[in-house]
């Protein structure tokens, strides 16, 4: 049944309408396809015996005549989502095997609309990194190879689970968070589609926090409008995160293919960085050439702090990950690595249970926070922090959405920045600045390097206008009609 695993999520959701196949024989197949598929390392859990369980229920749904917006679709959670008796570990050895007994509102979400969980996605641990190579499972293989090449490349990261697996074809869609490009850059590392929406269109609750003003969920998906589909459903109020918007949730789907004459598209001078590959360039000319095709006017905008983005981020995120990861102490979650007295056993489960980017993170977290240092590195980062947001707020004035390249290389080697923290963080250059302003971006496999792999481009939207994105989006994917996928090595 291995075509079933090659539909996307809109297909399988028709077919599963019309009767074509039940969602059993649906997620049969992809049950098989995820267990065959472990030289990837996308999943540190299976769940196939609750998969089919789902998907039973779901027949027995939609046979009642009650079928929701995802009923019987299997998809893939990224291990960062609490989900309800099933391990939950963010990739970190210090939360061990724990078990939550409760359900990210996320996730919740998708269960309402009738989803079927395939298991949990490997990422970097908690979050930190940009290939996967952190995470406490060992790294995430990208199925991209570069043409003549067997080397094993990243697939991005922090989602990179996620990414890897909707590539694959391993799942339909998958949860994803995104806290300075761990949506965005993933999908163009491996080819799909990933949008980060704007901050509080969806609930925090139940996702394991890193940075809490910057941490967002949104979906990695096969085309723009399995991407719209996903948001609806993951998207709403919820009271229990309080930073969560209390507004409707527009009806996603119906924004992808919408006219987008007229649109002004912004290209912002400052993301022309210096040695930027010649084929990132051309991607984005090619992206421009698009858009104004299809009847975009565009207009060089300014976005003059941009250069202080990535400063800014290494600040505010580790800052608010040190204060986050403080409750990881031995006693309530996980590991425990006991000591002579209490501040021993403390610092021993810490040392043993973080990996070595996390304890650099604390560390520069616990600086930049400490008297005397916080108002010359905190209170200076969130300062440059608004500044940011000013910038895309002028921007807005004159344009509705902008355009730029999505991270500034293909997939990379695994192993190839490990041992350079700062190379590692210049992965976000394109989009931290959008998790700073708190604003929507979206990552559309837009054309290949030379080897055949698989590069995005990022559109960035006005706060709440992912609707714009959607359509935007869509008149990307028809243009670049992307239809590569990578040769199944695994
Ligand atoms: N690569 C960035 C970091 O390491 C972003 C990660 C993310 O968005 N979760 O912090």
């Amino acid at each position: 049944m291995s075509s079933l695993t090659s539909l996307t999520l809109k297909a399988a959701l028709d077919g599963l309408a019309d009767k074509s196949f039940s969602s059993e024989e649906l997620t049969k197949a992809h049950v098989d396809v995820v267990a065959a598929a472990k030289p990837l390392n996308a999943f540190i859990l299976e769940t196939p015996d609750k998969a089919i369980e789902m998907a039973k229920a779901s027949d027995a749904r939609r046979a009642r005549g009650e079928a929701g917006a995802l009923d019987g679709a299997p998809l893939g959670i990224k291990d960062l989502f609490c989900t309800e008796g099933v391990r939950s570990t963010a990739c970190s050895n210090i939360l061990g095997n724990f078990v939550p007994t409760y359900e990210s509102t996320v996730t919740a979400n998708l269960w309402r609309d009738g989803a079927v969980m395939l298991g949990k996605l490997n990422l970097d641990e908690f979050a930190m990194g940009s290939s996967n190579e952190t995470s406490a499972f060992g790294p995430v293989v990208n199925p991209w190879r570069s043409e003549g090449s067997n080397a094993k490349l990243t697939p991005g990261g922090s989602s990179g689970g996620s990414a890897a697996a909707v590539a694959a074809d391993l799942c339909l869609g998958a949860t994803a968070t995104d806290t300075g490009g761990s949506i965005r850059q993933p999908a163009a590392f491996t080819g799909t589609v990933g949008i980060k929406p704007t901050y509080g269109r969806c609930s925090r609750w139940g996702v394991v926090a890193f940075a809490s003003s910057l941490d967002q969920a949104g979906p990695i998906a096969k085309t723009v409008e399995d991407a719209a589909i996903l948001l609806k459903s993951m998207s709403g109020h919820d009271p229990k995160d309080s930073t969560s918007l209390d507004i409707e949730t527009p009806d996603f789907p119906s924004f992808v293919g919408k006219s987008v004459k007229g649109l002004r598209i912004g290209i912002p001078k400052e993301y022309r960085v210096d040695g930027m590959p010649p084929e990132i360039e051309k991607l984005w000319e090619q992206g421009i050439a698009w858009l104004k095709e299809a009847g975009c006017e565009i207009v060089e905008v300014s976005l003059p702090h941009t250069k202080y983005a990535l400063p800014a981020y290494y600040i505010v995120a580790p800052a608010e990950a040190s204060s986050n990861l403080a409750r990881y102490d031995g006693m309530r979650f996980g590991l425990r690595e006991p000591g002579g007295n209490l501040t021993e056993t403390y610092e021993n489960t810490r040392a043993a249970g973080f990996g070595a980017e996390v304890k650099r993170r604390i560390l520069i977290g616990t600086y930049v926070l400490s008297a005397g240092y916080y108002d010359a590195y905190y209170v200076k980062a969130l300062k440059v922090r608004r500044r940011i947001a000013d910038d895309f707020d002028q921007a807005f004035q004159k344009v509705d959405a902008l355009l730029t390249p999505t991270a500034p290389s293909a997939a990379f080697g695994l192993g190839e920045n490990a041992d350079d923290p700062v190379a590692m963080y210049l992965n976000d250059i394109f989009t931290v600045t959008v998790n700073l302003a708190g604003l929507p971006g979206m990552s559309i496999p837009a054309g290949v390097d030379a080897g055949g792999l698989p590069l995005g481009l990022q559109l960035i939207g006005k706060a709440l206008d992912e609707g714009t994105l959607f359509s935007l989006g869509g008149a990307i994917e028809k243009a670049a009609d992307f239809k590569a996928k990578p040769a199944k090595w695994w």
